[in-house]
């Protein structure tokens, strides 16, 4: 994320969990304590990379920040990115705190990087990367301590690697990562469960609504693994997605897309684009359609000032991580659009970790149908307790979702008397 984009996510963060802390009435102290990374962690790795016929070494930085374990061991990812910082990190860290305890797992919230272009590193050199980044990372990590999972720029083949480096100390340690291969441990359904949670929601949204799937007019921007398990599911459910867009822009068609078409489209051409039976159009008009359902899944800040009178959706459910700014999410509030907020409508990757650790606590592997039926379930309760919240307290779903969470993560910390 570059510089000026990390700062809108960073002012619309702290403007969310303010407003939660006022209406919460907390004090400055307890805001402090909330705010407050638990421990914050630079470390400096160093790799030789063979480039221009000679052996160079690289230093590179590496970051975990440890935010909050009131209410169980750290969780979150790691991210491999040029733009990875400190400040970054740590914001990433307080969200996942608030994401585990607004679905009421037994985790904290952590977050971890390396500043790096892991497509300039080949297959090797990334292991090497990663393994000496663990070496150094290890006093900190545990099963009951704190659990890394793949972010950005990684994915379930470092997660073996951390699995392996940390088991030549500890013996086979599976619990110690999530997001791991099926084959070391990963749980079933773990590759869709962001989607497949996302659809679960909208469907929900809509029923709530009284609409019918089949005649919910729904537009999703990103066709990547949220994106594209997200249309997956809700195609499945019946519904009609008549608009969906990738990086080069976007396809539309009012009769609504045939995604496994539009996946095979992709596979062979790279692209969305041209998609038979579909009109192009570009990504700014396809947020613009008018439709009942609106789904960012791509990037952090696409609906923003510039935008967010534009809007024609009558819900938006944010898929993606900070899609909607604070002034954006105020106007769209006194437009009398709903939001279902990230840190709900997403969850269902983190759901799936929690999963996954629990199966291997128990060293009993659970069945895809299992795993889904299971966050669904749970997904829906906490989407119930959310509204519920809301309504209660006459307010919007972000506000109830953050008064929640922060509320749970708040009363650990009393009862623990830390
Ligand atoms: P991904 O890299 O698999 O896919 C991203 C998609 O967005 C691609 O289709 C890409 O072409 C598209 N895209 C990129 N720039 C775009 C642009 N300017 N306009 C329109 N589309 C654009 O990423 P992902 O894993 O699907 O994650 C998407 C979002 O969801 C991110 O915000 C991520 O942080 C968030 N998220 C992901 C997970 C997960 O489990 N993968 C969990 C929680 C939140």
């Amino acid at each position: 994320m570059n510089k000026e984009k990390q700062c809108i996510c960073q002012d619309t963060q702290r403007h969310f969990l303010f407003r939660a802390f006022d209406s919460l009435g907390l004090e400055d102290a307890q805001r402090e304590l909330l705010l407050s990374s638990f421990r914050e962690t630079r470390f400096s790795i160093p790799v030789v990379l063979h480039r221009d016929g000679r052996d160079t070494l690289c230093t590179f930085q590496g970051y975990r920040v440890q935010h909050n374990h009131a209410r169980g061991p750290f969780k979150g990812g790691l991210r491999y990115h040029p733009e990875v910082n400190q400040g970054e990190v740590r914001a990433l860290a307080q969200l996942m705190t608030w994401k585990t305890a607004l679905i009421d797992i037994p985790f904290g919230g952590a977050k971890g990087g390396v500043t790096i272009n892991p497509a300039e590193l080949n297959k090797s050199e990334l292991e090497v990367l990663t393994k000496r980044f663990i070496q150094k990372m290890e006093p900190l990590l545990g099963v009951h301590q704190d659990i890394p999972a793949p972010d950005m720029g990684t994915n379930a083949q470092v997660m073996a690697w951390i699995l392996e480096e940390y088991s030549k100390t500890h013996g086979y340690t599976p619990g110690i990562v999530t997001g791991k291969p099926v084959e070391l441990g990963g749980s079933q359904g773990r590759e869709e469960a962001t989607g497949f949670g996302v659809a679960c929601v909208t469907r929900k949204v809509a029923g709530g609504m009284s609409l019918h799937l089949e005649d919910t007019r729904i537009v999703i921007q990103g066709f990547g693994n949220v994106g594209f398990h997200t249309a997956m599911t809700l195609a499945r459910m019946g519904a009609r997605v008549i608009a969906l867009s990738d990086v080069r822009g976007a396809v539309h068609c009012e009769a609504g897309i045939d995604i496994e078409a539009a996946r095979a489209h992709v596979a062979q051409t790279g692209w969305l684009e041209g998609l038979p039976g579909t009109e192009p159009l570009s990504n700014e008009a396809m947020l613009e359609l008018p439709c009942h359902i609106l789904i960012p899944a791509a990037l952090e800040a696409v609906i923003n000032c510039d935008n967010a009178g534009a809007i024609q959706a009558k819900v938006i459910i944010e898929a993606a991580n900070m899609p909607v700014t604070h002034q954006a999410d105020t106007e769209l509030q006194e437009r009398g659009i709903i939001v279902v907020p990230d840190i709900l409508a997403n969850a269902g990757g983190v759901l799936a970790s929690y999963y996954e650790w629990v199966q291997n606590l128990q060293e009993f592997p659970w069945e895809h149908e299992s795993v889904l039926r299971r966050l669904e379930q749970h997904l829906l309760r906490v989407y119930g307790e959310v509204s519920h919240h809301a309504e209660e307290n006459e307010t919007d779903l972000r506000t109830a979702a953050y008064e929640l969470a922060i509320g749970r993560v708040n009363k650990a910390i009393q009862l623990r008397g830390f």
